[in-house]
């Protein structure tokens, strides 16, 4: 390897100085929570809530002193919502070593949520550790870079080429340049390669064959399951629940409701489940429209109906707990995106039709 590729990559990234808010300082705490925060997860998305997260939890004794509740509604609208349940447990274990984030990395990996990548970015950028990042942006980085062949691309392999960049003693600033390269420049389908730092010592663009080693990623296609909900109103209040604390969404609120039965209608299937989720049985019951969400793995149609009340003992028959509460007291409770969606359209509903 050309001991130049470094020194390029660090004249290029501190050239750059993307001046995210994670990197004004090298606190551990920061790497950790910004490096949770965005997988899956893109940048621009990250920075309010990382900033918001910041001020309710600047450091890891606050948030051990916090609840999941608060925990969860900071994080409200970011998804892969089991991230901030492992970040919480996290802080809760610390809190009995004296807050301390492990310097090891044998020790890190043992906290919850905390992965190979995770561990690798806090050594390597809060504590200087030569620990090199491997996710899927360094993996295409590194596979055109040295032109590695399918049958070599292993997490071991990789990891001997990216440990290769890390023959100057910034670690940390060698795995955020090359975080930054894969992001912004050696794009999955067209990377910027007129504008590469490491152009002149990439393999794959010096014999002009970068298509060959750009990972199409096939876009697999996912199911959409056809879903009702109903906001069940007694007076000016209506039900919400709190969903089970494992599986998707865990510990979120929502509205009582669920997917339609092949063969049912929209209106059987918002009774079915209003009776099977909450024994109770309701009526006035009428639609006021769609909407569309995607999760990773599927996509869902959500209609929303309006309903009364009518009778029965109301019980959490599948939720942990159930709620009356105003329209005014949505931010009371963490919802998912989907749900902030109905609200979003009974309050469109209301407005025109005062
Ligand atoms: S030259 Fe192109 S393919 Fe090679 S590392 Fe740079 S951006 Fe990626």
């Amino acid at each position: 390897m050309n001991k130049k590729i470094p020194f390029k990559l660090l004249n290029w990234y501190f050239k750059n100085n993307y001046n995210f808010p994670w990197r004004k300082s090298n606190d551990a705490y920061s790497i950790w929570i910004s490096e949770i925060m965005l997988q899956q997860t893109q940048v621009k998305t990250v920075i309010p809530y990382y900033n918001k997260w910041m001020n309710s939890f600047p450091n890891v004794e606050e948030l051990s002193k916090s609840t999941l509740t608060k925990v969860l509604k900071n994080w409200e609208g970011l998804g892969y919502y089991k991230r901030a349940e492992n970040i919480y447990k996290t802080s809760q274990i610390l809190s009995r070593n004296n807050f301390t984030i492990p310097i090891s990395y044998k020790e890190l990996l043992k906290l919850p949520g905390i992965g190979d990548y995770t561990a690798s970015a806090i050594l390597s950028i809060a504590y200087n550790k030569k620990y090199a990042s491997i996710d899927g942006n360094l993996k295409r980085v590194l596979t055109r870079l040295f032109k590695i062949s399918k049958n070599k691309q292993t997490i071991k392999s990789f990891k001997n080429y990216a440990n290769k960049l890390l023959c100057i003693k910034q670690y940390g600033d060698i795995n955020q340049s090359l975080m930054d390269l894969g992001r912004e420049i050696c794009l999955p389908l067209k990377p910027n390669c007129i504008k590469c730092p490491i152009n002149k010592f990439c393999k794959a663009y010096i014999d002009n064959d970068v298509a060959n080693y750009s990972v199409l990623t096939v876009k697999k296609s996912i199911p959409t399951f056809n879903v009702v909900v109903s906001m069940i109103f007694k007076k000016n209040k209506f039900i919400i629940a709190k969903r089970a604390s494992t599986g998707l969404l865990a510990n979120l609120w929502e509205l009582p409701g669920g997917k339609i039965i092949e063969g049912e209608t929209r209106k059987k299937a918002i009774n079915r489940e209003i009776k099977e989720e909450l024994n109770i049985t309701i009526k006035s019951l009428h639609s006021i429209g769609t909407i569309k969400h995607q999760y990773s793995h599927f996509k869902v149609n959500i209609m929303l109906f309006l309903s009364e009340y009518n009778k029965g003992q109301l019980t959490a028959v599948t939720s942990q707990d159930i709620k009356w509460i105003a329209i005014n007291q949505i931010n009371n409770y963490t919802f998912p995106k989907a749900t902030h969606k109905l609200f979003n359209l009974y309050r469109k509903y209301v407005k025109n039709n005062l």
